[in-house]
């Protein structure tokens, strides 16, 4: 997923025509005075930090300022933040607007429908998630004519709109149509959507490009992405490998038994603190390693879910234990195994022989890792 701070998504947005607030974008205190002079940007103004997750405005993250002192302070305080775990590298500086509401509007990928969706409210500046459904109006947009007329007015009077402002709100959105169509995106929210005058004005920018179209955008290589630096290895070495917020460590093989490992685990109160999906590998060599990395990320107690269709589950006992031996005696934890399938008798004897719990009952083997891991959450 290649999701774009705020000021590039402005700058897509600014590319579309969509009314903006003047701004300038900085990585030091020291470049405020200099940048807002040049940019144009009129105080008071607000200070922005650009990071990926949302909430800025609650948490201390936007901040205004009246004069440069003020922006030139707000931005040494928000360069200093680490946000909801996010280091902040680059600051907007952006004029202050005269807000009349706050309106939400975005496009999505309804993947369920195979559709996009428009979805528009009149309350914005608000989690959407917290916004009654019936405040919320849903339009799925045929892809090939793409958002037309009528569905802009429909959309348009969610937002209780009329006069200048609903036709300024119509070419909005078909600004909004074209950047979703022809970016690749497959989310472009604006939230809050400002009425400021006469028009309306995006305050805030969401855009996230389809991660299959990312050969069609080199522009955006240098994004960085939300990866931990573990999941950074992993993704080097091709092993899929995903950190969650708990403490049990899951490995399976192929996408669906490590999906519905987790569910089993959430299901009897463990909390996934990790998951690797083997795929169809049993090499020794590939295991191996994707045991190490899990020992990195130090879960309270690895549960591990083979079936043994392609892959023969005593070769994957095999390069298991062979990655025991590897593991640091400080970031050994508990194990419990459950495989079944090709040569599983073979395989079962590998681990029992290596002192690794080996069950075959599905249930029985997920609370004895949960118990191992220090009993449900
Ligand atoms: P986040 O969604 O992360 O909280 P926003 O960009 O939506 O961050 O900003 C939070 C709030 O700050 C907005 O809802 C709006 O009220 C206010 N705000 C943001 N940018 C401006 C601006 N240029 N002028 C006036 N108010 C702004
Ligand atoms: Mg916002």
């Amino acid at each position: 997923m290649v999701k774009l701070a705020e000021w590039r998504g402005k700058e897509i947005f600014r590319k579309y025509g969509v009314a903006l607030p003047k701004g300038t974008v900085v990585r030091a205190p020291s470049e405020v005075a200099d940048a807002l002079r040049t940019a144009g940007v009129a105080l008071p103004c607000v200070v922005k930090a650009q990071v990926l997750a949302g909430g800025r405005g609650k948490g201390g993250a936007v901040r205004f300022a009246a004069t440069v002192a003020e922006a030139e302070e707000a931005t040494k305080a928000i360069l200093a933040l680490e946000f909801k775990g996010e280091k902040v590298h680059e600051v907007l500086l952006e004029e202050k607007l005269a807000i009349g509401r706050e309106l939400y509007v975005s496009l999505t990928l309804d993947r369920s429908r195979r559709l996009p969706l428009a979805m528009a409210s009149a309350q914005g500046g608000v989690e959407i998630e917290s916004v009654d459904e019936s405040a919320i109006t849903r339009v799925w947009v045929d892809p090939f004519p793409g958002l037309v007329g009528y569905e802009k007015r429909r959309l348009v009077a969610a937002f209780g709109l009329t006069g200048a402002l609903a036709r300024s709100a119509e070419t909005l959105l078909g600004q909004l149509w074209r950047i979703f169509d022809e970016e690749d995106a497959e989310l472009v929210e604006i939230n809050p959507l400002a009425v400021v005058g006469d028009r309306v004005v995006a305050l805030d920018a969401k855009v996230i490009i389809e991660d299959d179209a990312s050969f069609r955008h080199p522009e955006y290589s240098d994004v960085r992405d939300d990866r931990t630096p573990l999941e950074e290895i992993a993704r080097e070495k091709e092993i899929a490998f995903v950190q969650l917020d708990g403490n049990i460590g899951v490995i399976a093989n192929g996408a669906g038994l490590t999906m519905a490992t987790l569910d089993v685990l959430a299901e009897f109160g463990g909390r996934p603190g990790v998951f690797l999906d083997l795929g169809g590998t049993d090499d020794p060599k590939k295991v191996t390693e994707a045991f190490l990395l899990m020992a990195q990320a130090k879960p309270a107690a690895v549960f591990l879910n083979i079936f043994g269709g392609v892959t023969r589950c005593d070769t994957v006992a095999k390069g298991l234990v062979e990655a025991m031996t590897q593991v640091p005696p400080e970031s050994k934890f508990p194990l419990v195994a459950r495989i079944r399938g090709n040569n599983e008798a073979e395989g079962r004897a590998i681990l029992q022989a290596a002192g690794v719990t080996s069950l075959t009952d599905l249930k029985e083997s997920v609370q004895a890792v949960i118990s191992a891991a220090g009993g449900r959450a």
